[in-house]
C-alpha cells in the first residue's frame, strides 16, 4: 500500500536535509508519498517533489498546520493513514510529538528512533542509550515510526513528483496552542546537520576557556558540541549538548576535546564517520571509539592546531 513520509517542515520551509535522509532510509519499502503540512508551504511542497524517490507529494496548506501542533496534524494523518501500510517521519521534536498521538488514535504501536528498516515489518532501533540495538517485528496493519536520519545519505534532487492538495478539512487544535518559538541564532552550521563537529568537555574548566573549542570549530567550519558535564557546569549552552539526553549527531568528522567518553555521550556521536579524541588520559574510554587519538593537554594541543589551521 506504500509509505507516507511526513516531511520535516519548519515555518513554511521544508526541512530538506532530514526529509531527504528519511527518503533514503525508506528506499527499500516501495513507493513513498510525502506529506507537506504547514501554512504557505507551496514552495516547500515543490522542493519535496524535486527529491529523488518521491512518488507523490500531498500538500496540506492551512493555518491550522502552521506550528506542527500534534492535534491537527495527527487528525489529518489519521484520515490519510488508511491508504498506507507505513507512516514515517524524521525523528524531530515535532514528529516525536505527532506520531505517538497518531498511533494512539489508530490503536497501533509507534516505533521511535528507527535506525534501519530491515524489511516491511522489521525495524532496528537503539535501546539502553545506544548500547544495544533491538530488532522489532510489527504485526500492526499500519507501521508508524520515526527515523533517526543522521547516518543516512540524503536523497538527491532531480525528481519530478506530482503535487496533490489533500482533500481533508483542517481542524484547529482545541487542546493546545502555539505560544512562541525561541530559536538560537548562530552563524555556525546546525549541530545535527553539520559535516564537522568539535565538542568540548568538563576539562575546559570555564566558559571563557570554551572559546578554545569555538576557535577550532570556526577554523574548520564546524558546529560546536559539548558534553553534559560541560553544559551542566555552565561552560556551554544547553542546545550544544551531544548524547543520550542531548543531540544525536553523525558528522563526517567528530572531534572530542577533554571528553572522557561516557556511554551517555557516546550514544549521541558514535555513528560519526571519523572520530578524533584529544585527552590527556591515555586510558580514557573515548579512545576505544576514536579513529585518531591524541594523548595531550588540550590547552597546548588545541591552540597549536588552531594556529596551524
Ligand atoms: P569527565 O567525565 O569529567 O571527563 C573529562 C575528561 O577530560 C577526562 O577524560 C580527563 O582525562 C580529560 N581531561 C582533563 N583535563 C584535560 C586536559 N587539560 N587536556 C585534555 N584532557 C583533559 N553526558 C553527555 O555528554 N551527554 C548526554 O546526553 C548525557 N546524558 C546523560 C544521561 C543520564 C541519565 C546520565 C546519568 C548521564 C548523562 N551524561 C551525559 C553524563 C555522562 O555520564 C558523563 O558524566 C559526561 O559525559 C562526562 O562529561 P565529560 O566527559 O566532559 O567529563
Amino acid at each position: 500500500m506504500g509509505v507516507l513520509l511526513v516531511a520535516d517542515v519548519n515555518g513554511a520551509a521544508l526541512g530538506r536535509d532530514a526529509t531527504a535522509r528519511a527518503l533514503s532510509a525508506l528506499a527499500g519499502l516501495g513507493d513513498v508519498d510525502v506529506l507537506v503540512a504547514g501554512d504557505g508551504v507551496a514552495a516547500a511542497a515543490a522542493e519535496a517533489a524535486a527529491l529523488q524517490g518521491v512518488s507523490k507529494v500531498l500538500v496540506a496548506d492551512d493555518p491550522a498546520y502552521a506550528r506542527q501542533l500534534a492535534e491537527p496534524v495527527a487528525d489529518l494523518l489519521a484520515v490519510l493513514a488508511t491508504g498506507y501500510s507505513h507512516v514515517a517521519a524524521p525523528a524531530t521534536a515535532s514528529a516525536q510529538n505527532i506520531l505517538p498521538r497518531l498511533a494512539g488514535m489508530l490503536d497501533v504501536m509507534v516505533l521511535t528512533n528507527v535506525i534501519q528498516v530491515v524489511d516491511a515489518d522489521t525495524f532496528a532501533r537503539p535501546i539502553y542509550a545506544g548500547n544495544a540495538v533491538e530488532t522489532v517485528k510489527s504485526t500492526d496493519a499500519v507501521k508508524i515510526f520515526t527515523l533517526r536520519t543522521a547516518k543516512f545519505t540524503a536523497a538527491g534532487a532531480g525528481g519530478g513528483a506530482e503535487v496533490v492538495p489533500v482533500p481533508v478539512a483542517a481542524k484547529a487544535s482545541a487542546s493546545s496552542a502555539w505560544v512562541e518559538d525561541r530559536i538560537a541564532v548562530s552563524e555556525r552550521p546546525e549541530l545535527t546537520a553539520a559535516k564537522i563537529v568539535v565538542s568540548g568537555g568538563r576539562a575546559l574548566g570555564s566558559k571563557e576557556n570554551f572559546a578554545l573549542i569555538e576557535g577550532l570549530a570556526d577554523k574548520l567550519g564546524a558546529a560546536v558540541g559539548a558534553s553534559r558535564a560541560a553544559v551542566d557546569s555552565g561552560f556551554a549552552p544547553n542546545d550544544w549538548q551531544v548524547g543520550q539526553t542531548g543531540k544525536n549527531v553523525a558528522p563526517d568528522l567528530y572531534v572530542a576535546v577533554g571528553i572522557s567518553g561516557a556511554i551517555q555521550h557516546l550514544a549521541g556521536m558514535k555513528d560519526s564517520k571519523i572520530i578524533v579524541a584529544i585527552n590527556k588520559d591515555e586510558e580514557a574510554p573515548i579512545f576505544k571509539v576514536a579513529d585518531y587519538g591524541l594523548v595531550a593537554d588540550l590547552f597546548e594541543a588545541v591552540p597549536e592546531m588552531t594556529g596551524a589551521l
